[in-house]
């Protein structure tokens, strides 16, 4: 269990412009956040950092980026319409809604009742919408719209709206789960364009919708998320091998691009009981979050479940020949799926650290380089001397044209631009001052150790 807590993170989020609560100026909406200024610069360096490991420097990687909004058998044929489901139980007394796996014990979470729970009922997941100019929302029950194909009319009396709500099935269309089935349909896309050799893998990160029944611990568990998937095509002889290699590759890329501790995170062989039925082996791996140890990602070996499933849902031939060969077969598949706000969470959580200097408490983040949503500060010693500020205008425009994320502060004495600047992790803050003028040096100060060098301007960035 990470020493952090996580009201200690929700609030530097917030304080610190990294995540705020989604549509808060009108009472939020449960399950979505927002992300601020710093936040968007740390989520876009986490995806940023995953893509050029797992995709850029590699080979055999091929990036796609699908429409989220997609035909509806896709999510029928994938099992989702049926299967996407968690257990949901009701208070008899309260009315709360709740996950009946998460539950604890046999008293109500919000009214404190015993054994007021009903039998669980299956909850699907997947957000619905209506595509095109037929599908029409009709408040009071009258149907306003139909057209050529039949609308049905659904009795919303259970729900807080208290109204009708007309639609056309054939109008129906789901946000996307996952991003998985994104890439399973343009396989043979990528494979007509590119033919890769075996194994390759095809790659996306982008939003994910899912109407989880009690969103909760911060972005931990959210309706609207980013997730990071691959598909990797195997040959069936070869995916034990393959998928001993993504273990190992995500451990490398969880502990050296994201900083995570290695101690910290956990291999877990997910048991057959526990697995979807496509499922050859699964291993999630988990993280000491401040919430407990859970789930940050998971590995799956699909077998060739998605394929075969378009194949025979589609009527689209999904085999792969090797070429020069007859030999045809579907490939199989290991898919590595990562959660954008877990990892977010992980790195912030595991990046949080109090001190004490000069007899006071400090906080910071001790972001690595490529994470840190501001590289470099820079500041004149004094903000009321013009020369100063002009030289530091210089050499804070040459830095941010170098690396765009660099940032002007001049607010407070320098003590207090520290502070803040450890607060959003950033590495070094850089200051001119008098002798800068002379000499062209400035100090730079280290956010870990909080020891200053002096350095010349053009070394800055050694
Ligand atoms: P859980 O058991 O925690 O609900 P899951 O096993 O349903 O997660 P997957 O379907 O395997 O999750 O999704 C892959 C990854 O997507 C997860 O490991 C997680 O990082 C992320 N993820 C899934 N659901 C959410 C959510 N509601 N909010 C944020 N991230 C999520």
């Amino acid at each position: 269990m990470s020493e952090v807590k996580l009201e200690d993170i929700v609030s530097l989020a917030k304080r610190r412009g990294f995540i705020y609560q989604g549509s808060e100026v009108y009472g939020g909406l449960s399950g979505t956040w927002d992300y601020g200024p710093l936040g968007v610069s740390l989520k876009r360096n986490i995806m940023n950092a995953w893509w050029k490991s797992f995709v850029d420097s590699r080979d055999e990687m091929y990036g796609v980026d699908a429409a989220i909004l997609m035909n509806p058998n896709v999510w029928k044929a994938s099992g989702h319409v049926d299967t996407f489901t968690d257990p949901l139980v009701e208070c008899s007394n309260c009315k709360g809604r709740f996950r009946a796996d998460h539950l604890e014990g046999s008293k109500c979470p919000t009214c404190g009742k015993e054994n007021t729970f009903s039998e669980p009922r299956q909850f699907n997941m997947m957000f619905e919408t209506f595509i095109g100019p037929n599908s029409k929302v009709v408040q009071g029950g009258s149907i306003e719209e139909t057209s050529a194909t039949t609308t049905t009319i659904r009795s919303r009396s259970d729900d807080k709206l208290g109204s009708y709500v007309s639609y056309n099935t054939s109008d129906q269309v789901y946000l996307r789960p996952e991003t998985a089935q994104g890439i399973f349909t343009n396989y043979k896309n990528v494979l007509d364009s590119f033919y890769p050799d075996l194994p390759f893998g095809i790659a996306q990160m982008g939003k994910a919708f899912r109407n989880e029944i009690s969103p909760r611990d911060f972005i931990f568990r959210s309706r609207e998320f980013e997730q990071m998937e691959i598909e990797y095509f195997v040959h069936p002889d070869q995916w034990e091998q393959m998928f001993e290699g993504w273990i190992k590759g995500i451990r490398m890329f969880l502990t050296q691009e994201l900083g995570l501790p290695s101690e910290s995170i956990h291999e877990l062989e997910v048991p057959e009981s526990d697995r979807a039925h496509y499922s050859k082996r699964t291993v999630d791996f988990e993280f000491d979050f401040p919430i407990g140890r859970e789930e940050l990602l998971g590995l799956a070996y699909r077998t060739d479940f998605d394929l075969k499933n378009i194949q025979d849902n589609a009527g689209k031939n999904m085999e792969y020949t090797i070429k020069g060969t007859n030999d045809k077969f579907i490939p199989h598949v290991i898919e590595p799926s990562f959660g954008v706000e877990r990892l977010l969470m992980a790195v912030l959580s595991s990046a949080y650290r109090v001190d004490e200097q000069n007899g006071e408490k400090r906080i910071y983040l001790a972001l690595s380089e490529n994470l840190a949503p501001v590289k470099y500060a820079v500041s004149p010693l004094l903000k009321n001397k013009p020369e100063l500020v002009a030289k530091a205008r210089e050499v804070y425009d040459t830095l941010k044209k170098k690396h765009g994320n660099v940032m002007w502060d001049d607010n407070g004495n320098i003590g207090k631009r520290y502070r803040r600047q450890d607060e959003i992790g950033t590495p070094y803050c850089v200051v001119i001052d008098f002798d800068t003028l002379e000499d062209d040096t400035v100090t730079i100060r280290d956010r870990d150790t909080t020891e200053q060098r002096r350095t010349k301007i053009i070394e800055i960035d050694k």
